[in-house]
């Protein structure tokens, strides 16, 4: 693979959703999200692959082998973005596989298993809250009711039962694209670290031994909405001042609790917010993630605990509501030491690490062997305009994973 088509590509994708800041804004379903998905196709068909479109508006695009009864070796990613994120983050992966595909295809090179590239549609669930909502579909993982389905609009009022129908899917029948797992001989996904493990070590490559996973919450505090010049401190119940308390403390036992994991309250809402209001009602989201489920669960039952204390000394009432949980997974031992061994026998230096950041792949590995490879993402800058991955680093990515496909399809 001495040539590269990826760059222009990326170019050219990424002309979809281009924001003045040089960041890329492809939110699900959207025009630009529309526009990037045709122009894949389009490089699918080129290259040979026969393509349809699931149920759930998946791209799958299949590059037949020689005994097509054989269950496929699968590569996938997506190409929507958040608001204003970066230029690599999901269609790197796309992309890495479609130049896999162009190598095999230029070559003449077939193996018996046939090779698939996926877009796994809607994986940031900004537009619509559904995240990894292509992959957790396709594996069966998708239980949200059809009445809820159904209403699911975005903030304009779009339906996303209409964006997916617009693409080629069917919304009311979601289940018909659920694949067997033993149609799947193994997964695989590059992506961005979106961290600075890879930069601190100087190492091109990361071998994904695990995914962290979040649990999500939103948590309502409310007290009372009182003039802020005529209420005493000592009469006030500020549900913002307790919300202050359970952020801090937040931190403190995310910090005690496991090394490896991490918590965020990343929205906060204040009702009525006037300069002159106490607050009546704070919400805030909290986004915990680790590797290790059972530490998960502990800073969960101690977080709850603080909150039940803080809201008993403020005398103010809560509501404390999961809305997204998924487990972390550790992704098939077998899949890392194949993608180990081809960066050995290249050369070229890589580490095994964890993902701190959920991927289509963590849904993938719970059904399938899957296996993840990184490229370092410069000062490890991601879900920003200033997101970078250097082209020599690519290049190594695409050629372990190339390698491993070779491995694995013939
Ligand atoms: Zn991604």
């Amino acid at each position: 693979m001495n040539d590269f088509l990826i760059f222009h590509w990326l170019k050219e994708v990424n002309h979809w959703g281009k924001t003045p800041e040089g960041g890329i804004s492809r939110l699900a379903f959207s025009q630009e999200d529309k526009g990037a998905r045709k122009y894949v196709i389009d490089l699918m068909e080129e290259y040979g692959m026969e393509v349809r479109i699931d149920e759930a508006a998946n791209i799958i695009g299949k590059y037949a082998g020689t005994e097509p009864d054989l269950p496929a070796v699968v590569i996938g990613s997506h190409l929507d973005s958040v608001p204003s994120g970066g230029k690599y983050d999901g269609v790197l992966g796309v992309l890495s596989g479609l130049e896999v595909v162009r190598h095999l295809a230029q070559n003449n090179i077939r193996g018996r298993h046939s090779l698939e590239v996926i877009v796994f549609s809607n994986e940031e669930g900004c537009r619509y809250p559904y995240t990894l909502f292509g992959s957790s579909v396709m594996m069966g993982d998708f239980h949200k009711p059809w009445e809820e389905i159904k209403n699911m609009q975005d903030e304009q009022g779009i339906k996303l039962v209409q964006e997916i129908k617009e693409l080629g899917g069917k919304p009311e029948k979601l289940f018909l694209a659920r694949r067997n797992p033993e149609q799947i001989k193994a997964f695989l996904e590059l992506h961005i670290e979106q961290g600075l493990v890879l930069e601190d070590k100087g190492v091109s490559i990361g071998i994904v031994e695990g995914i962290s996973a979040p649990i999500r919450f939103v948590l309502k505090l409310m007290g009372s909405a009182d003039h802020a010049g005529a209420t005493p401190m000592v009469l006030r119940r500020d549900p913002l001042m307790g919300a202050s308390e359970i952020m801090l403390a937040l931190e403190r036992i995310v910090k005690e609790t496991s090394v490896t994991a991490v918590g965020t309250v990343g929205q906060i809402n204040v009702s009525p917010g006037a300069v002159n209001i106490i607050p009546g009602t704070v919400t805030l989201s909290f986004d915990i993630r680790d590797i290790d489920l059972a530490a998960r669960n502990q800073i969960v039952r101690n977080l709850e605990k603080v909150i039940r204390e803080v809201c008993q000394t403020r005398d103010l009432k809560y509501d404390f509501q999961e809305i997204f949980n998924i487990s972390p997974v550790m992704l098939d031992t077998q899949m890392i030491s194949l993608i180990e061994q081809v960066c050995q026998e290249m050369e070229i230096p890589a580490i095994k690490m964890i993902s701190g950041a959920a991927h289509d792949a963590m849904v993938m590995a719970n059904h399938v062997p899957t296996g993840m490879i990184f490229v370092p993402s410069v000062a490890g800058i991601s879900h920003n305009p200033s997101e970078y991955t250097r082209n020599e680093d690519i290049m190594k990515g695409v050629e372990v994973l190339g390698q491993t496909v070779l491995r694995l399809i013939k």
